[in-house]
């Protein structure tokens, strides 16, 4: 993906990084997998394929480096891993809003959910409060759709 690489060079150069290979595969990992939300581990994993000399060590660093310039967002979706995105100064700018995570409470698959209603709410809230509200993180809790069937299955048989 040329286009992106061109972008993650502009990003890192804006801030005052050195472009390193090693920064922009990195960049690269998290944006070809929006939904994934990968661990440091599982980034390393990926970044490995292609820089086999890489290590877990300069991984850590640089993924600090990344979430301080806000290049890469740092996300808790209480599964007891600390998990990354692509964050907003380094998303694409037709999409500067992230996605809302959805995390199912019995599997803890974490769906995605595309689009922003919270605009509204935004504003009522720097009317009603004078707050300005620069950023929001939504987390939906609940049952994904595999393990609602699940339930209702249980359900259903345990009343025959
Ligand atoms: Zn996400
Ligand atoms: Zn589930
Ligand atoms: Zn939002």
């Amino acid at each position: 993906m040329p286009d992106n690489q061109e972008r993650f060079k502009n990003v890192l150069k804006q801030n005052g990084l050195k472009v390193t290979t090693q920064r922009i595969s990195i960049l690269e990992a998290l944006e070809s997998r929006p939904d994934k939300h990968l661990t440091a581990e599982e980034i390393y994993e990926c970044v490995k394929e292609n820089s086999p000399d890489i290590g877990l060590a300069t991984v850590y660093r640089t993924i600090q480096l990344l979430a301080e310039l806000n290049l890469i967002d740092k996300l808790n979706l209480g599964d007891g891993y600390v998990r990354y995105e692509i964050g907003h100064s380094g998303a694409n700018e037709d999409s500067t809003h992230h996605h809302h995570h959805l995390i199912c409470l019995n599997c803890g698959s974490v769906l995605t959910f595309q689009g922003d209603l919270l605009e509204a709410l935004e504003e009522r809230i720097q009317n009603a409060l004078e707050f300005e509200v620069v950023d929001h993180e939504v987390k939906l809790f609940g049952y994904c759709k595999e393990c609602r069937e699940a339930r209702i299955e249980k359900h259903n048989n345990t009343n025959c």
